[in-house]
């Protein structure tokens, strides 16, 4: 048996057992169509046996130490990093990223269980003076619970570990509800997690067509006391609304926006290779995605010509493929709505650069596009494309870069380049968004809180603000002493 076969698990986990189902639904390769498996389209009702055997896990769970806890999550992250490969080939197989993109991934999302694994030892309390000379206050930190975890197509590993590692290591079970177009690679982790010996009813994955169904559980039983989301935007108001019914703890971790602003003073070639990193990435397909390139008058022409040359440079294919930097977009929808978003700049004015159509290879290929002159009127300005078309809009100076940047109900990533000192204080306070990088065109890591403001979000995961959100804070006041 190959590794790759070895990961091919077809089967959800409920209660420590591999569960199949009647109805099943297919997992296809976005770059071939070719079905690589069929998963199980568990109901309503495994989903509330799922979170039962959480529920059930939970005391056991919670009584470990944190010592025991970590070396669980020690030796799933060793586990995972030991198939580092097979799991990179199966994410590109059913999601498309190239395959160096997928190597990233299981490096990124396993260094979130490695993280973990370590903060896992210092969830402290405190002791504080009493309001009393009889009296003293303590604050323990508990684990919250049950926690629900809904995650998307675009980062099937990282998205899992980032929200479970933190949960577990604070002494919560899981139940994991992967995207639909996606589950092969949860259910690849799952399997590694068991391997590493995590007690049945632990973690617990519930593959299903028909997310609305398992969602419904997931947010209103009221033994789930945490919901842990990344999505879109429409989605994740939705299960906030339904969360509301049982004041259930959620983390939203939503759509964005994000600018993209070149400063007259920047380095133009450090911009134009930030630019293309954050842009093009996963084909457009990352919340902290590139959304709108804002390029000041001075450096304007000189940014656009060095970005269409490079855009040009980028392989388009298979993500097997060696040197592929691009690979086909998720589904025919994503496709749609590029395409959608091209014609209506070209239509308001919008100046073809270079790509703008399907790409040769067909299927859901696109080819990388760059648009100038892209304008506040067109939908582009505000709307996520999710795709890989880099829209150019142009601006005179800083106080007009900052309001265009935060002329949006999102508020995720953004990014700028300059080099004047006084500048990049100015912008980066200036800018309304969960987090900034300087110069830079990447910047997830687990050492730092990752998240958004307005409307991309609440709560952070990632880094030590990442484990409190998996736990409660309890006071207890002694006194007569
Ligand atoms: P999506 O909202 O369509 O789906 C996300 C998850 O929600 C999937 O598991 C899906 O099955 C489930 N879902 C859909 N409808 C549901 C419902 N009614 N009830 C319960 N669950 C439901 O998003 P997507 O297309 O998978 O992902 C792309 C979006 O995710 C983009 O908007 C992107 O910006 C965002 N995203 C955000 C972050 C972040 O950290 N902020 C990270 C990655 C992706």
């Amino acid at each position: 048996m190959t590794a790759e076969t070895e990961l091919l698990i077809d089967k959800a986990l409920v209660a420590g057992q591999w569960r199949d189902a009647e109805r099943r639904f297919p997992v296809t390769d976005p770059a071939t169509g070719e079905v690589l498996a069929e998963v199980p389209d568990l109901t309503a009702d495994d989903a509330r046996e799922a979170v039962a055997a959480a529920e059930a896990a939970w005391p056991a769970w919670r009584r470990k130490t944190a010592k025991e806890r970590a070396a669980l999550l020690r030796g799933w992250f060793e586990r995972i990093m030991a198939h580092q490969e097979g799991l990179a080939r199966l994410m590109t197989r059913e999601q498309g990223k190239p395959l160096a993109e997928s190597r990233g991934e299981v490096a990124y999302g396993a260094s979130f269980v490695e993280y973990y694994a370590e903060e896992a030892k210092r969830v402290a309390g405190e002791t504080l003076p009493g309001h009393g000379a009889d009296k003293r206050i303590l604050v323990f930190r508990e684990p919250i619970g049950v926690m629900a975890a809904i995650t998307p197509w675009n980062f099937p590993l990282a998205m899992i570990t980032r929200k479970c590692a933190p949960a577990l290591a604070a002494g919560c079970p899981v139940v994991i509800k992967p995207a639909e177009a996606t589950p092969l690679t949860a259910l690849a982790l799952a399997r590694l997690a068991e391997q590493a010996g995590f007690p049945a009813g632990v973690i617990n994955v519930v593959t299903a067509a028909r997310p609305a169904e398992i969602g419904e559980v997931l947010t209103t039983d009221p033994r789930v006391r945490k919901v842990s989301f990344t999505g879109s935007t429409p989605v994740g108001k939705r299960l906030l609304a339904q969360c509301a019914g049982t004041v259930k703890k959620a983390s939203m971790e939503l759509g964005g926006n994000a600018p993209f602003i070149v400063f007259d003073d920047a380095d133009l070639d450090a911009a134009v290779e930030g630019a293309i990193a954050s842009k093009f990435r996963n084909s457009g397909q990352t919340c902290v995605c590139t959304n709108r390139l804002l390029v000041q008058d001075g450096i304007y022409d000189a940014f656009l010509d060095r970005l269409a040359t490079r855009v040009a440079e980028l392989k388009v294919g298979n993500g097997l493929e060696e040197g592929v930097i691009q690979g086909p977009l998720i589904n025919r929808a994503a496709v749609d709505k590029v395409q959608s978003h091209i014609r209506d700049a070209l239509d308001r004015g919008g100046r073809l650069i270079c790509g703008g159509e399907p790409h040769e290879h067909g299927g859901t290929f696109f080819q990388p596009t760059v648009i100038a002159d892209v304008t506040d009127e067109m939908r582009v300005a505000t709307e996520e494309t999710f795709g890989p078309l880099a829209p150019v809009f142009r601006f005179t100076d800083d106080e007009q870069a900052i309001a265009m940047a935060n002329a949006t109900e999102f508020g995720l990533a953004a990014y700028f380049y300059a080099r004047d000192y006084r500048r990049i204080w100015r912008v980066m306070e200036g800018l309304e968004y969960g987090m900034v990088a300087v110069n830079e065109g990447i910047l997830s890591t687990e050492l730092a809180p990752f998240g958004g403001v307005k409307e991309s979000g609440l709560g952070r995961e990632g880094s030590r603000h990442g484990l409190e959100e998996y736990t409660e804070l309890k006071y207890v006041c002694v006194g007569g002493l």
